[in-house]
């Protein structure tokens, strides 16, 4: 149970557990997990029900919920389409869905957590986000007690709240410009003693927790779908996405073709589609404005060993981009044909299904799933408790060359340890 061995997919040497590239080459690294069979633990809530095929000794206790898969019947009827599934992340109690902070990055920070809790050497976790990742973690880090650094850009402030009162040993920096330059400020926080980063696409944890899609997904269908779609930023649900599939075909009982992946991205700022189309790649800010900023990453992981093009050349894969126009249809066309509310990303997810289904590319019998990466905001508005993070220090992106030049280090590890129990 939970038993496994990091692997390097290209040069096949085992590794560190806890390492982030192969010493070899610059491979993703990949967990083998030593149930080949995934046996769902029936006594552990949750996410960890999927405890088998998780990176972790123990369950994280107070958070881990699982998303939940349900055949649709609205939007199938609107798209015409007659086996189409979809996994939901997000909060939705009357379909069994609870995730606190609404998106699936519910299930890539509890085993996040918990694995940099069973290192037990203290540092601190940083994490940089646009918003859904830093709830997610905040929620987790509260759950745990652990040390947490989240760099958000000011944008995302609004968006930095939990469901339980946050934890004392949280410290927020907001920085001054966008996504990409809270991941740079991140990155020279990382190279300093006492602070690790979660790894981004690297961690293990991150992507089989997000695997939990996948899997939650066969079981409730029976079977891999023929198609996935998601909407992605850095392509990191895609990759876990394939990888759980690999697993599941080693399972022998879900099928032995891998599913298509199909992903989304929202034009024009749309990184993955011009790596995978050869087109000219966006520079610098998205000029129009994105309809959902979690879905613009800079730098993703696409040629990469075990990365994102990998992960469509072995899947027959498809990357579309998807305008703000679009998105705004098919988000309200979801919300009214399954009467729930989504996060903008997820509605380019339904654009991208729209879009194939009236192209052919999926025919009407296809088993198809579609990820609603997060929703239910508003539910969970009206029933949770909410409390906002305050940011403790603001920062300018260029004005640090090095993040303990400007005493940003020093007043971070204050924050911490006036209020941690470091
Ligand atoms: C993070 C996020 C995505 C994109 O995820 P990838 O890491 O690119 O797979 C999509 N939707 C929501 C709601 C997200 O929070």
């Amino acid at each position: 149970m939970g038993e496994y061995l990091v692997r390097c997919p290209v040069c096949g040497y085992a590794q560190p557990p806890h390492a982030l590239a192969c010493q070899n080459d610059d491979s993703l690294l990949r967990t083998e997990y030593v149930a080949r069979r995934l046996t769902l633990r029936d006594d552990l809530p949750g996410l960890w029900k999927f405890f088998d095929w998780l990176p972790v000794k123990e369950p994280l206790r107070g958070v881990g919920e699982k998303p939940v898969t349900f055949r649709s019947e609205g939007l199938a009827r609107e798209l015409g389409l007659s086996r189409l599934y979809i996994s939901f992340s997000g909060y939705w109690p009357e379909r069994g869905a609870r995730m606190a902070t609404c998106s699936f990055k519910d299930l890539e920070a509890p085993p996040t957590v918990e694995r940099l809790m069973e290192r037990k050497d203290g540092q601190a976790l940083v994490v940089a986000s646009a918003g859904n990742t830093a709830r997610a973690f905040a929620q987790a880090a509260s759950a745990a007690g652990v040390p947490l650094v989240l760099v958000v850009p000011s944008s995302g402030k609004s968006r930095l709240w939990t469901t339980v009162p946050p934890s004392e040993s949280i410290c927020v920096v907001s920085v001054m410009g966008d996504y990409t330059e809270a991941i740079d400020l991140a990155g020279r926080l990382v190279g300093e003693a006492g602070f690790v980063g979660e790894g981004g696409a690297r961690n293990v944890a991150r992507r089989d927790g997000m695997g939990v899609v996948v899997l939650d997904a066969a079981l409730a269908m029976g079977a891999l779908p023929d198609h996935y779609f998601q909407a992605v930023g850095s392509g990191t649900g895609g990759i876990a996405a394939w990888e759980a599939s690999l697993r599941l075909i080693g399972d022998g009982r879900f099928g032995s073709s891998l599913p298509r992946l199909h992903i989304a991205q929202n034009s024009p700022c749309a990184p993955l589609y011009a790596a995978w189309t050869g087109s000219a790649a966006p520079q610098g800010p998205c000029p129009g404005g994105m309809y959902d900023e979690v879905l613009y990453n800079r730098k993703p992981p696409y040629a990469v060993p075990g990365g994102v093009r990998d992960a469509l050349e072995e899947t027959a894969g498809t990357v579309c981009s998807i305008s703000n126009g679009e998105a705004s249809v098919a988000h309200q066309l979801f919300e009214e044909a399954e009467e729930i509310d989504i996060l903008p990303a997820a509605a380019v997810a339904v654009a991208a299904l729209q879009r194939a289904a009236a192209s052919g590319s999926v025919e009407k019998k296809d088993l198809i799933l579609l990820n609603i990466t997060g929703g239910g905001v508003s539910r969970a508005k009206e029933e949770l408790d909410m409390f906002m993070l305050r940011s403790d220090i603001e920062a300018e992106p260029s004005a640090h060359t090095s993040a303990s030049e400007y005493g940003l280090l020093a007043e971070i590890e204050e924050i911490l340890g006036r209020r941690g129990p470091r």
